[in-house]
């Protein structure tokens, strides 16, 4: 491959390693409006600073950075209103491609969403800053604490991020998934109870006395999940749809329980870069610890087999080092 070069205020990675996604499955078996395929591929990395483009300040050649792929562009009517995660120019701009040796990262994403690696996790662990930052988007704002009960439904590597997030806030959680494998990780990483989805009414109920969970995060982007997410929280209780589903797709829910209950439903999507320093100091600072996410490691060659095995329900993230 032709070693691309860095424009002003770029930088071009070498990337160490970067990571499969369920977006990324998603876009291999069926195709996906925001990743455009066959075309670049990937978009959670970790590598070094191979060339900088002129004007750049921040980083030096050779250091080790984790970054994500977008940044917003602080200029349109979202951004203006600090929802930046909701940027009307994000998905344009973002950068696909970490599948490969090299990956140049435009200007605005290394002004806002870039860091120094800390010596003190891996490549692989900062590569997971992408997805953390999703996670934090849609969690952190809830101020979950240790007197809450929190079911994550989806135990791919999505739900089990949740999971470390609200097991680094002290709550009691649930997780539902239909791999045994992901299952017994989620118990090794600190659930309070796993269980395949049959059996999620009658598991939930028994842990909390038949009232509900404060919480549901929904991670697996099926509709008829969607609906009966609702199902399993308390009276007052929020359930994030973070799981997105095919367009076209809809959802309906009995009127009486979201009034009467007082049942808050939050869509959530993407991050700002607030939420991108968040996750960088929650890997950095230990606090989300992610190794046991990895199943496994590749070179860029065996990337197809990874993505079958992914297709299988195999493993739940794999580290493409190329
Ligand atoms: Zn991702
Ligand atoms: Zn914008």
């Amino acid at each position: 491959m032709q070693r691309p070069v860095p424009a002003e205020g770029e930088l071009l990675i070498k990337v160490k390693a970067a990571l499969t996604c369920g977006t990324d499955l998603k876009a291999f078996l069926r195709g996906h409006a925001l990743i455009p395929m066959p075309g670049p591929f990937g978009h959670e990395y970790a590598g070094v600073v191979a060339e900088k483009g002129k004007g750049v300040k921040r980083f030096r050649v050779g250091d080790p950075v984790m970054g994500v792929h977008s940044a917003p562009c602080l200029a349109c009517a979202f951004c203006r209103r600090g929802h930046h995660h909701l940027c009307e120019n994000i998905m344009e701009t973002k950068v696909l491609g970490s599948f490969a040796e090299y990956l140049v990262i435009p200007r605005h994403v290394v002004e806002q969403n870039m860091f120094r690696k800390p010596g003190n996790i891996s490549f692989d662990e900062a590569a997971f800053l992408e997805p953390l930052a999703c996670v934090v988007h849609g969690m952190e704002p809830l101020g979950i604490t240790r007197r809450d009960t929190v079911l994550v439904i989806g135990s791919g590597p999505i739900g089990l991020l949740h999971l470390l997030l609200a097991r680094s806030r002290g709550a009691k959680v649930l997780v539902t998934g239909l791999e045994e494998e992901r299952l017994l990780t989620a118990k090794a990483l600190g659930a309070a109870a796993v269980f395949h989805p049959s059996r999620t009414a009658e598991s939930v109920s028994s842990v909390t006395g038949g009232m509900g969970v404060d919480y549901v995060f929904e991670c697996t982007g099926q509709p008829q999940v969607w609906e009966t997410a609702v199902d399993y929280v308390r009276r007052g209780g929020t359930v994030v749809l973070f799981g997105g589903c095919r367009k076209g797709e809809h959802v309906t829910y009995d009127a009486e329980r979201l009034h009467y209950d007082e049942i808050t439903l939050k869509g959530t999507f993407h991050f700002t870069p607030q939420d991108v320093r968040k996750a960088y100091l929650l890997l950095k600072n230990g606090v989300i610890r992610v190794k046991s996410l990895i199943s496994d490691r590749c070179s860029l060659t065996g990337i197809q087999d990874v993505f079958v095995r992914l297709s299988r329900g195999e493993g739940i993230k794999y580290t493409i080092r190329p």
